[in-house]
């Protein structure tokens, strides 16, 4: 094993290490409908200086125009794997995940629900690593509606209401990025989302099939099914055996060769 390998497991490991001594729910607390810009912006207020964020252009990727579309893998040849992240109904997960990003320097993208507290509690770690670029926000929705149930009116509410979140609470000005709930958009939903600025209906290619519950065991045989190159990875940040595997997710990246990006890093209309 080399030294950086053995670096990120250690620091892989302190993380497990934090969130085993959490005393939450398993579950993870419940939705926090209440949540408001007010104090999104005091967390952010109160933000550290990070210390392990590289710059974007450390991935030595150059990044072309979002397609307007489905995208469901990263284009061309390469050994890149963008991990996304969505909803966040565990406080402890979502922390779980910043402090392995911050730790390790792994690039992700979050598809946060504004609904749920993890993320303005998270907002004062995750935000230097945003700014950064090391981490990228899209818009999975305020409160993770199958959006094809709902009018005209209801969709873009919810996709109003969590680019407003994401600008309010993480500085996020624009992202091209809808990712739908569950995956379930039609020719409606996706000509709503571009009118709104997403014109890329951000899907995926591999999964940790952590939508629901699993095992350890379980979910690491997914991680080897599905870290792949030019794969876009769906995990959750809502059930906590996923932080027990850290390491060996990290060891796995490193085995193969794999280097993480944003959907940001890949895809930018550039600034
Ligand atoms: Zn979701």
């Amino acid at each position: 094993m080399d030294r950086q390998t053995f670096l990120k497991l250690l620091a892989a490991g302190v993380v497990g290490a934090a969130v085993g001594r959490s005393t939450a729910s398993p579950l993870g607390p419940s939705p926090n409908v209440t949540a408001t810009p007010e104090t999104s912006s005091r967390a952010a207020r109160t933000a550290p200086v990070s210390t392990a964020v590289e710059a974007r252009s450390a991935t030595g990727i150059v990044p072309v125009p979002p397609p307007a579309g489905v995208v469901a893998g990263l284009p061309g040849q390469g050994a890149t794997l963008a991990l996304t992240i969505d909803d966040g109904t565990s406080s402890d997960v979502v922390a779980a995940y910043v402090a392995l990003a911050t730790s390790t320097g792994i690039r992700l993208t979050f598809f946060p629900n504004g609904c749920y507290r993890s993320w303005t509690e998270s907002a004062p770690a995750l935000r230097p690593l945003v700014d950064a670029g090391q981490v990228a926000l899209g818009n999975h929705t305020w409160s993770h509606p199958d959006l094809t149930t709902l009018g005209d009116r209801q969709v873009a509410a919810e996709i109003t209401r969590a680019d407003k979140f994401l600008r309010n609470t993480f500085g996020v000005r624009s992202s091209p990025f809808l990712r739908p709930p569950y995956g379930a958009h039609t020719a409606r939903v996706d000509r709503i989302a571009a009118d709104l600025g997403h014109p890329t209906i951000a899907l995926w290619n591999g999964t940790l099939g952590d939508d629901r519950v699993l095992s350890a065991a379980d979910l690491l045989a997914h991680a080897q099914q599905w870290f792949l190159a030019q794969h876009i990875v769906i995990g959750h940040a809502n059930h906590p055996a996923v932080t027990r595997i850290f390491p060996q997710l990290m060891a796995l990246i490193d085995e193969r060769r794999l280097q993480t990006v944003t959907l940001d890093d890949v895809w930018s209309a550039g600034d």
